[in-house]
């Protein structure tokens, strides 16, 4: 069986490889040849757990391609997959420009039957956008091709991808036409052997199905650091009540952890981008305007922590970060909380240097520059600092040595962005302690 998956970013590039994994011949297509060069040396473009060993096996077994060349690729693919990124456009709507694209592009090339699906996130009625793009492209032709288009979003976690690839939860495609499921359902069995459902469903339901997700998510991260906010003003401690709520199992113990608000390309965008939807069609998205205004206001609680520990100054204080991506597992930077935390605290004159297992490289390059210092490891971003500010929760901050902090530090002060510390253990060694909707010191 062979696939064309364009776009070999995060969506893209998973999903090219775990499909190969399973035998499928699977060509790998981007714009940005130097992505393309790199990954035929067997370097990635990103960090993502286990990623690369597949990668190498499948390329190695010649079933996994990478090249900028779609149109010399197309014919024989029985499906073409379109993960190519849709970043919010200014008016907060998700830019359709690279879809629709690799829509023509595909319309220009097409030989023979193929199905067209979008994995990138779309809204809804992109998949008509796409068909009409590859119908124009076809009609200057003067060529009579079939084709059918689907939707079939992605719901893989950076830092988890390749097993939510692999076992998913569930899989939904939406499809117009038995020929289409009929590939895509061969395509995923291999996929399904937990039995988990493959989910067919109308085109329309399948876009909205990535966009309800997403909203749902981040639904539930603001609604837990609004209670969280509220626990701290009344007196409460936001852990024994996420526990209390969470053994419920109408509402779960899943992400109602509190911290400094979601980040990441998928969350913030796509709210924004449903909102826009919703204004399109004369639908006022109450909610998601408060859990937007909620996480942009979150984003800012750890700094407002700061400020008042230390009276409204910070010139001239040395602040250590841990953690710099958006979460845990992964390098990705974009629209991470530590951006605006440490955004906060250079604006107020304070110098901030940074430690994160995977993705300085990332922020420095693209991100941040020169403007923080980069440290070799956790402690050694300690050295001096007047504070600590946890901001990513990786697994090797959890259990710090306060023994080293208290020799390295300058001052002995706490921020924990993501409630990993125990209180009591920071205060009995003699730092300050300040986490999120927890009693403070
Ligand atoms: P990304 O930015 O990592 O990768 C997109 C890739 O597409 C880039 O390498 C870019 O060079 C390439 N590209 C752009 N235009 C192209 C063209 N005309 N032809 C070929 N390649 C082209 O993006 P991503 O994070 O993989 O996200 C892709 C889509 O999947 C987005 O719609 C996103 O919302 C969605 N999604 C992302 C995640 C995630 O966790 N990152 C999860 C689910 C869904």
């Amino acid at each position: 069986m062979k696939i064309l998956v364009v776009g070999t970013g995060y969506v893209g590039l998973v999903t090219g490889t775990c499909l190969a994994e399973t035998g499928a011949l699977v060509y790998c297509i981007d714009i940005d040849k130097k992505k393309i060069d790199n990954l035929n040396k067997g370097i990635l473009p990103i960090y993502e757990p286990g990623l690369d060993e597949i990668v190498g096996r499948n390329a190695d077994k010649e079933r996994l391609f990478f090249t900028t060349d779609l149109g010399g690729n197309i014919d024989g693919a029985e499906a073409v997959f379109i993960a190519v990124g849709t970043p919010p456009g200014e008016d907060g709507s998700a830019d359709l420009n690279h879809v629709i694209a690799v829509a023509r592009e595909i319309g220009r090339t097409l030989t023979g039957y193929t199905v067209v699906v979008t994995k990138s996130t779309v809204p809804v009625g992109t998949a008509r956008k796409v068909r009409e793009a590859i119908q124009q492209e076809l009609g200057k032709r003067g060529a009579d091709i079939p084709f059918d288009v689907a939707s079939n979003p992605e719901f893989l976690k950076e830092g988890n991808a390749v097993d939510d690839f692999m076992k998913p939860d569930r899989i939904v495609i939406g499809v117009e036409s038995v020929r289409a499921e009929k590939v895509l359902e061969r395509l995923y069995k291999p996929f399904l052997l937990n039995g988990h459902p493959l989910i067919f469903m109308d085109i329309t339901s399948s876009e909205m199905t990535k966009y309800a997700a997403n909203a749902m998510l981040a639904t539930k991260i603001s609604f837990i650091n609004d209670i969280a906010n509220l626990c701290e003003i009344v007196g409460a401690d936001i852990n024994h009540v996420r526990r209390g709520i969470g053994s419920d199992p109408r509402i779960g113990n899943k992400f109602i952890y509190p911290g400094i608000g979601y980040g990441g390309s998928c969350f913030p965008k796509d709210v924004k981008a449903l909102i826009r939807t919703a204004g399109d069609f004369g639908y006022d998205l109450r909610l998601l305007d408060a859990v937007e205004r909620v996480n942009n206001d979150q984003k800012h609680v750890v700094t407002k922590k700061i400020m008042a520990h230390f009276g409204g100054d910070v010139k001239g204080k040395k602040f250590a970060v841990w953690g710099l991506s958006f979460k845990p597992g992964t390098d990705d930077m974009r629209e991470a909380p530590s951006l605006v935390l440490i955004g906060d605290l250079l604006g107020a004159g304070a110098t901030v240097v940074a430690y994160d297992p995977v993705a300085m490289n990332e922020a420095k390059a693209h991100y941040l520059g020169d403007r923080i210092g980069y440290a070799g490891d956790m402690y050694e971003a300690a050295i001096g600092a007047d504070a600590l500010v946890l901001v990513t929760e990786w697994n090797e901050f959890r259990i710090p040595n306060y023994k080293v902090l208290d020799r390295l530090m300058n001052g002995k002060v706490l921020f924990d962005g993501r409630n990993i510390f125990e209180p009591a253990e920071a205060r009995e060694n003699g730092f300050a302690y300040y986490g999120i909707g927890r009693a403070s010191s």
